[in-house]
């Protein structure tokens, strides 16, 4: 096992806020993101999240479920790390932190890996180099530079699970509310996702913007629904008898500072009971119906995972293995299978890694 980092599996150690969600119960093909939506069908139901769960059990490590099907690693990423790590070697692996790969290539029935460190060959070579995303734990673009010298065509890589940026004419919006978080309903391109979102210094993020940018392209419109599952109209219109100014109102459904922003000051300091038609479906408008197109995202530096990557057409479903290339084996984020956030990404590295190790 080679690696460039003074430490193997770096991406691992810190995920999940370094609780580690390594695994979401109802994963299914359809939770992930390919141009070729059905090839992780077989590896995920080879090896599946109760697999995973009895991974980790192999390991002496039990898991928390915060959020419905999310399990996380009750001791925390580090030592899930650091377990399988002990287990590989355990089995006989050789492990060799910071060696730089250079190239690699066929010769013959073997393959040749370049590294900092000399040559080395193998039978069997498995390219389980991730995506470029999140450089800060190591990521780099090797695997898709190597897997196109193969002859291997490439979806080109994108930033998923990852913040927006908005604008420039929605910065001072985004310095005022930066830092509240509060459950969402956004959409865009047809898809529509309920979770929590987070107003940041420039544009947004949270469990809700996450999910969304796997699918959003630049150029398409945000739609935002600050209070999702109420009809604010019908509201506002049985409560047009009160006194009470707007804002006050407005206070116990969403946070006050959502609504001293967006809201002009006349409209939020208005008594419900003078509040117009009109000005009921202004204040609709700009909680609920609230249209933005972000300028883009926050890159590969911050964005979890890489979407796109190897097209799996070239690749067994079945054991991973090149079609053309014998013993060549790709697997993980490398390849162009992009999971959703809640443990979609780690049980693909899991159970594409597992379907691997069956044939190499
Ligand atoms: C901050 C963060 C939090 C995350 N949290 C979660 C989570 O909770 N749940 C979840 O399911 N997913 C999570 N993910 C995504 C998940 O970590 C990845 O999808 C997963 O690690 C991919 O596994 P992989 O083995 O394919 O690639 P990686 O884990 O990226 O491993 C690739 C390895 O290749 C090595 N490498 C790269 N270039 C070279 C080179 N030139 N020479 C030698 N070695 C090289 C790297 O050092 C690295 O160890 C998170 C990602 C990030 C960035």
């Amino acid at each position: 096992m080679l690696d460039h980092g003074p430490v193997t599996a770096r991406k691992l150690r810190i995920s999940g806020g370094g609780r580690c969600n390594f695994t979401h119960l109802e994963a299914t093909a359809r939770d992930y993101a390919s141009e070729n939506p059905a090839f992780a069908t077989s590896a995920l139901a080879r090896f599946t999240p109760w697999d995973a769960v009895g991974l980790l059990a192999e390991l002496g490590l039990g898991y928390e479920e915060k959020n419905p099907g999310q399990l996380f690693c009750d001791l925390g990423a580090p030592a899930l790390a650091r377990r399988l790590e002990q287990a590989c070697i355990q089995a006989g692996v050789q492990i060799h932190p910071r060696t730089r790969i250079r190239h690699a290539e066929r010769q013959a029935n073997h393959y040749l890996v370049r590294t900092d460190k000399g040559d080395m060959t193998c039978d069997s070579l498995v390219l389980a180099l991730g995506g470029p995303s999140w450089p800060d734990a190591g990521a780099t673009d090797l695997g898709l530079t190597l897997a196109s010298g193969f002859g291997l065509r490439v979806i080109p890589p994108r930033p998923a699970l990852v913040p927006l940026v908005l604008p420039p004419k929605d910065q001072t919006m985004c310095r005022e509310l930066a830092g509240v978080s509060l459950p969402v309903e956004l959409e865009t391109n047809g898809l529509c996702i309920r979770d929590d979102m987070l107003f940041t210094h420039k544009g947004i993020s949270g469990p809700a913007v996450l999910r969304l940018s796997l699918h959003w392209t630049k150029g398409h419109a945000v739609s935002l629904n600050l209070l999702p599952g109420l009809d604010l109209e019908a509201h506002l219109r049985e409560h047009r008898t009160a006194r009470t100014k707007l804002k006050k109102h407005l206070a116990s459904l969403i946070p006050a500072r959502v609504a001293a922003t967006l809201l002009p000051a006349e409209l939020s300091s208005a008594p419900l009971c003078q509040l117009s038609n009109a000005g009921i479906r202004d204040v609709v408008q700009r909680l609920q119906r609230m249209e933005r197109v972000p300028a883009r995202t926050e890159g590969l530096a911050r964005a979890e995972v890489t979407a796109g990557g190897v097209d799996t057409r070239a690749v067994s479903s079945k054991t991973m293995e090149c079609r053309e290339l014998p013993g060549l084996f790709l697997i993980g984020e490398l390849l162009d299978v992009t999971g959703d956030l809640g443990g979609y990404n780690l049980q693909w590295a899991w159970s594409s890694a597992h379907a691997a190790a069956q044939y190499v």
